[in-house]
């Protein structure tokens, strides 16, 4: 199997699918991997270290791209690259498919085959390739970070000769990946820290980082996969009066709240941010599909009477090393899934390929992202 990795081309991106130790496993497992040079530069991968792994480093992108069995890669590439893939080659990225249909033309029309690493099972056998939770794990240990770089106090209990200084008080909205790391990151820093969900499971989760889990009595909107389920605006609104009471004593607030494939849940409403004192910070997670936050815009800074709201739509890129690290394991595992002895064999009958391979032979695989594509709304 030929996997090819190439530099991404996105502004704001810094990671690489694969890094050099991957490619290493990748190429004793009998694949060929080639990079393009100056993939890895800004993730801690030289070109070197890539050829040192067994990997072969070209400069020339028209080359490698006709050659690729699979194209393993962080963000969408670009149209122009899809263009020069060969029939039946693989892409595997975060594609956004439930965000961006529309953007999976390019892969019906070059007949390409299309992972979409979000539609990756959650589940037990899936673990490996998870790139979610991989993500999700850095974004929210770096949106604590954030909060506290920029607070205008510490975040531990501290007992000196001037006095004691009170910890400080976080609230966490969503306790999924992001918000469970979000949390942990946030009590090892010394913070008393609160968490909300609307899944009923997320307590005893919540609970176990020693955090006090904050819930609406009678709602569990779990639904499938262990995802949340969109809630009625009844229980919308109990969240919204519920997190306004809370907000008044958080020195920062994280959210991290998401349903797959709709708009963000809009839980801080304006109100809330006017209850909370002024220094104090949000760090919202789902500014890149809408926010949690009223307030809140993607890649901006908001100064709303004192307390600042920041909206990163791409933390795990501030953490290339880690990230990429992480990302290029679960590619690779995902790798192994896509070939058997050294060549590519897709067994669709694998819940795992038939979950996250969404366009292959020209089709578009997926049944909701079908009729996302095919309602009047759509740009396809
Ligand atoms: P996500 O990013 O889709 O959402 C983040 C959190 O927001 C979730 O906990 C969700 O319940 C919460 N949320 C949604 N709407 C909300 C609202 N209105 N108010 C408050 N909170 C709201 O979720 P995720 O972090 O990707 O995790 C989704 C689920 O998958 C979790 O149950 C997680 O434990 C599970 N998971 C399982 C595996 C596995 O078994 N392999 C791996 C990773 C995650």
């Amino acid at each position: 199997m030929q996997i090819v990795v190439l530099k991404e081309s996105a502004t704001d991106e810094i990671r690489v699918a694969l890094v050099p130790e991957s490619v290493k496993k990748l190429v004793a497992a009998g694949n060929e991997v080639s990079v393009e040079a100056g993939a890895g530069l800004l993730a801690g991968a030289s070109d070197a270290d890539y050829e040192q792994a067994g990997g072969k480093v070209s400069a020339n992108r028209e080359e490698l791209l006709p050659k690729a069995d699979v194209l393993p890669a962080i963000n969408r590439p670009a149209d122009e690259v899809l263009a020069k893939l060969k029939t039946g080659a693989i892409v595997a990225a975060l594609l956004r498919p439930l965000d961006e249909p529309e953007k999976l033309r390019a892969f019906v029309e070059n007949n390409l085959t299309a992972i979409s690493l979000e539609m990756i099972p959650r589940t037990t056998r899936a673990q490996a390739m998870d790139v979610l939770s991989s993500m999700a794990t850095i974004a929210g240990y770096k949106a604590v970070l954030l909060a506290t770089e920029n607070l205008p106090r510490m975040f531990p209990m501290l007992t000196t000769a001037a006095g004691t200084i009170p910890p400080a008080r976080v609230l966490v909205v969503g306790a999924g990946v992001a918000g469970l790391q979000a949390i942990a990151t946030a009590r090892r820093l010394g913070a008393v820290v609160e968490g909300f969900d609307i899944r009923a499971a997320a307590g005893e989760a919540v609970r176990s980082l020693g955090a006090k889990f904050l819930e609406i009595e009678n709602v569990n909107a779990e639904g499938e996969g262990g995802y949340a389920k969109e809630v009625g605006e009844d229980v919308m609104e109990k969240a919204r009066e519920l997190l306004t009471r809370a907000a008044a004593n958080a020195d920062c607030i994280i959210t991290t709240a998401q349903v797959p494939g709709r708009r963000a849940p809009l839980l801080i409403t304006t109100q809330a941010v006017e209850a909370m004192k002024r220094g104090s910070a949000i760090v919202d997670l789902a500014g890149a599909n809408g926010g949690n936050c009223e307030l809140s815009a993607p890649n901006e800074t908001i100064n709303h009477n004192g307390v600042l709201i920041y909206a990163p739509t791409n933390l795990p890129a501030t953490i290339p090393v880690h990230a990429s690290q992480l990302f290029s394991r679960n590619v690779t595992a995902l790798c192994n899934l896509l070939a058997k002895d050294g060549a590519l064999n897709l067994d669709f009958a694998d819940d795992i390929l038939n979950g996250c391979c969404i366009v292959h032979a020209g089709e578009i695989r997926n049944e909701r992202i079908r009729e996302i594509i095919q309602s009047p709304k759509s740009k396809v």
